[in-house]
């Protein structure tokens, strides 16, 4: 098992743990970003709010655990995600999009952003944006379990992806103790997202991921008092990938384009009905 420590980063006003990418791990199956902005509140005027930008090469995966924030997108998709609510937008060769929370009141906020990497076999297909209002839950030994991704414990997410993949949210209110199958074929991670648990006996708190590598068979998880916790795995990724801002491709010249692309042309198309600045994308000199 590795352990990873998240980094801090600001995110449209709002400080997250950035658990991945890391220079230890990169990726967990296609698994390649993963934000965790923890329960905060805030006052009117506070909360996420990132105007239009573009993304390639990768499917955006928000899961949204408290607070609710209203996506635009450039397909012309107006999408509120509310608790319990995933959005799924697939990228493919060009999408942008704006997130804004309220404006007009106080709230709390607690949200999950993962990026997935398309194969290159789907990386460049057309953009689109799927909202999951209803995903399945699964009662296990004190955990209520919500599938955001894949086929497990007899369930099976709406979220469309393009590649073996896992993602589960794991909430206990007292303590708990289960033992839960894995494909051995996976590899998977496991990040404390409230409260603290053990994964195998290790401790494990907030901010920090445990990564467990390929061939288990069933994961030990417990905890003492009221935890929660999220699972991601999936076939270990076999393309190389290169993250730059808000891209995911394969080469700096990829990157180039995409780069001079949103800020000279319309590759992106245009985010409406938002209030929020638009993004501009910073140089690629230095990247290689
Ligand atoms: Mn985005």
């Amino acid at each position: 098992m590795q352990r990873v420590a998240a980094r801090m980063v600001d995110v449209g006003g709002m400080p997250v743990r950035r658990v991945l990418p890391t220079r230890e791990r990169r990726t967990v199956g296609a698994w390649c970003f993963l934000d965790h902005a923890w329960p905060v509140e805030f006052d009117a005027g506070g909360g996420i709010h990132v105007g239009p930008h573009p993304h390639i090469g990768l499917q955006t995966f928000t899961w949204m655990i408290e607070g609710e924030v209203l996506h635009s997108d450039s397909l012309g998709n107006r999408q509120w995600i509310r608790p319990g609510q995933v959005n799924v937008m697939t990228a493919g060769h060009g999408i942008s999009h704006a997130e804004d929370a309220p404006h007009d009141r106080a709230g709390r906020s607690h949200a999950v952003q993962l990026w997935i990497a398309l194969p290159d076999a789907e990386r460049e297909r057309a953009p689109m944006f799927q909202h999951c209002p209803d995903l399945p839950h699964v009662a296990r030994d004190g955990f209520d379990i919500t599938l955001l991704v894949g086929d497990w414990l007899g369930a099976t997410s709406p979220a469309q992806v393009f590649s073996p993949l896992l993602g589960a949210d794991l909430r206990a209110n007292g303590a708990a103790t289960t033992a839960l199958p894995l494909r051995k074929d996976f590899e998977h991670a496991v990040l404390c997202l409230d409260g603290e648990i053990r994964i195998e006996g290790e401790a494990l708190a907030s901010g920090t991921l445990l990564y467990l590598g390929t061939g288990r068979e069933s994961l030990r998880i417990e905890c003492d008092s009221g935890a929660r916790l999220l699972l991601v795995g999936g076939e270990p990724f076999a393309e190389d990938v290169l993250l730059w801002w808000n891209f995911v491709a394969r080469t700096a010249e990829e990157m180039a384009q995409a780069t001079n692309d949103w800020n000279h042309g319309d590759r992106f198309g245009e985010v409406r009905g938002t209030g929020l600045h638009r993004l501009v994308a910073p140089s690629v000199e230095g990247l290689h």
